[in-house]
């Protein structure tokens, strides 16, 4: 039969991931640390286990989904005696260094470590859509592969513990700044009395259509040459009427000066004419302050 699993943290996540294994047959043993989270899973045929200690000595393979890198340790570092010789897969978000950290110190316990960047919401759990991003022990990831797909797409991405935090920071990240910038556009309107689902309606095709450009970007960014012809140039990428015309509706426009700062910084270095994409040389070699 499948491996039996243990489930420490029971908030809205642990417990979506606690429920796709239940219902998949998986034998499952749950804990939390506030008593009352783990009812409903026992009702459904999963196991409550009394203490974190009697849900790590339940399994083999023992998942955490806590609050954060702190509260991980807080729950696990007394019990590195009962998890020698186990499967660890961490899916609580922490930093790429924290993974690492967490990696040396599994290490030292002889414990095999996973760690996992969830892209979803606790209701995207088990459904179309969901992914989570593996890094950490390759072996760990390949053996249980099949039990991972019951949560979501699964992709490893190295040895390196820290990689799936990294890429799912960088996946966040490009999607806030995107939020950031739906939100500059929907305060613009927001003066004329256009209500921000009007906005969004027109918003959601336009920037769709536009992640077409991200693969000549990549392109031009991966070729190291800003030069090549077919671009849209740094000094045609100007700004400042933008900037003014959002000034004249009252409106800050922090997120668009955000991005006029990366372009000024490569004009004034003299790179006028290169393509847009050469905006990521002011992300890599940041401007002193
Ligand atoms: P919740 O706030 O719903 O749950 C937090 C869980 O952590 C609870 O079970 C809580 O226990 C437990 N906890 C917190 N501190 C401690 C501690 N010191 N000792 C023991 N247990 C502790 O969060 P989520 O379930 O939503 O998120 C869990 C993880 O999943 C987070 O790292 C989050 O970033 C990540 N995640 C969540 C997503 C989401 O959309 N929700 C998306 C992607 C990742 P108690 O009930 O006792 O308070």
């Amino acid at each position: 039969h499948a491996t039996d699993v243990s489930i420490l943290g029971l908030g809205a996540m642990g417990t979506a991931l606690a429920e796709a294994l239940v219902k998949a047959g998986v034998r499952t043993t749950v804990w939390n640390r506030s008593a009352g989270k783990a009812e409903a899973l026992v009702a459904r045929g999963a196991t409550g286990a009394g203490s974190a200690a009697e849900a790590v000595q339940a399994s083999p393979l023992v998942v955490v989904c806590l609050f954060d890198h702190a509260s991980v340790h807080e729950v696990l570092d007394p019990l590195v005696d009962d998890l020698a010789g186990r499967t660890l897969v961490n899916l609580t978000t922490t930093k790429p260094e924290q993974a690492r950290q967490s990696a040396v110190w599994a290490a030292e316990a002889r414990i095999a470590y996973l760690e996992g960047g969830i892209m979803a919401v606790p209701s995207m759990i088990g459904q179309p859509g969901a992914s989570i991003l593996y890094s950490g022990s390759e072996d760990v990831f390949r053996q249980h592969t099949a039990l991972f797909d019951h949560w979501a797409a699964s992709t490893y991405y190295g040895e390196d513990a820290g990689l799936a935090s990294l890429y799912d920071f960088a996946l966040l990240s490009a999607m806030y700044v995107m939020f950031a910038g739906f939100m500059q556009g929907a305060a613009m309107l927001a003066p004329e009395g256009v209500p921000a689902s009007r906005f969004a309606e027109m918003a959601a095709p336009w920037l769709t259509a536009m992640t077409g450009e991200l693969a000549g970007y990549a392109k031009v960014i991966d070729g190291g040459d800003y030069t090549v012809p077919g671009q849209q140039s740094l000094t045609f990428s100007n700004l400042g009427l933008f900037l003014e015309a959002i000034a004249e509706q009252g409106v800050s426009a922090e997120p668009l000066a955000m991005v006029q700062r990366l372009i000024r910084q490569q004009v004034d270095a003299g790179h006028g004419t290169e393509g847009f994409a050469r905006i990521i040389e002011s992300l890599k070699a940041p401007a002193s302050e």
